[in-house]
């Protein structure tokens, strides 16, 4: 657990765009190593294959980072702000400060990503125009087009990958989103939307095994990595909405909540105040102190 926690939230500076710190970590060099030997053994341009496999892999990450400035600057729109877009192993992730307190804030900050993604692969096609019509005549122009096709299909992949239903993929929030609107209850919603996550996370494992296996592809390898790395956050987010619909409970219904039977009643039976210590069912414990009502 704590080694994904890290993952998502640690890395080194690299700077600020829109006043939002950006972050690297560590995870993110032999993965983008890896890419640059790959995607330059593929291409068949001498000397020149290295230096654009780099900026195709650059494209990749600056791809992903502005996916998350589309979250960044829609949450800022509705006053959550972004302590840090922190780009890693398995892509990149912004920390938002705080959830949003409505379903269609939800809704608009989880779709501006793979829009933000889809209108960036637009772009590169529409460069890709005028490059793709004349790239027969000289090398340089294919030097150009090769990039601007990586470009195209790094977006439209992020950008109808994190579409799929399930948390923590963006069409998970989305899902959520919608869910919470109709259900009119977060908890419940994201229950399902995590679950969405866990199916699809499985799906993939499998996906990867069959790529490993019978197709002897060692890129399986890494699928299987992204898709453990989506069922544990899943995991996460499920276990996190239990917490926060007990806590909800026992702030709303106190001693009458049913998770009041697992706690303990402590303190001074004379004092106003009374403070509770609820086990949750998964072992952790934590103190609430109510005032008591005579
Ligand atoms: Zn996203």
């Amino acid at each position: 657990m704590s080694f994904v926690q890290s993952i998502l939230r640690d890395g080194y500076p690299l700077g600020r765009i829109c006043r939002i710190p950006i972050t690297v970590n560590p995870s993110l060099i032999p993965i983008a190593l890896i890419l640059v030997a790959g995607i330059a053994r593929g291409l068949e341009f001498g000397w020149a294959s290295v230096p654009i496999a780099i900026v195709m892999v650059l494209t990749v990450f600056g791809s992903i980072l502005v996916h998350e400035l589309g979250h960044s600057l829609t949450a800022r729109y509705f006053g959550i702000e972004t302590r840090t877009i922190n780009l890693h192993l398995f892509g990149g992730v912004a920390q938002i400060v705080r959830e949003p307190s409505r379903p269609i804030e939800e809704f608009l900050i989880a779709a501006a990503g793979p829009m933000v993604s889809l209108m960036l692969a637009g772009l590169f096609a529409l460069a890709f125009v005028p490059v793709g019509l004349f790239a027969g005549d000289t090398e340089v122009l294919q030097y150009v087009a090769t990039p601007l096709i990586g470009g195209i299909a790094a977006n439209v992949i992020l950008g109808v990958f994190n579409l799929m239903p399930g948390f923590p993929m963006d069409g998970g929030r989305i899902l959520r989103a919608y869910l919470w609107y109709r259900w009119d209850d977060r908890a419940r919603a994201t229950h399902t939307a995590a679950t969405g996550g866990e199916i699809f996370g499985y799906a993939l494992i499998a996906f990867g095994l069959f790529r490993l296996i019978t197709l002897l592809d060692i890129g399986g390898v890494f699928t299987i990595l992204v898709a453990s790395f989506i069922v544990m956050l899943a995991k996460n987010e499920k276990r996190r909405a239990h917490a926060l619909s007990w806590a909800a409970s026992i702030e709303r219904d106190g001693p009458n909540s049913p998770w009041m039977q697992e706690s303990v009643r402590q303190g001074d039976p004379d004092s106003t105040c009374v403070e509770y210590v609820v086990r949750y069912p998964d072992g952790r414990e934590v103190v609430f102190t109510r005032e008591q009502r005579l």
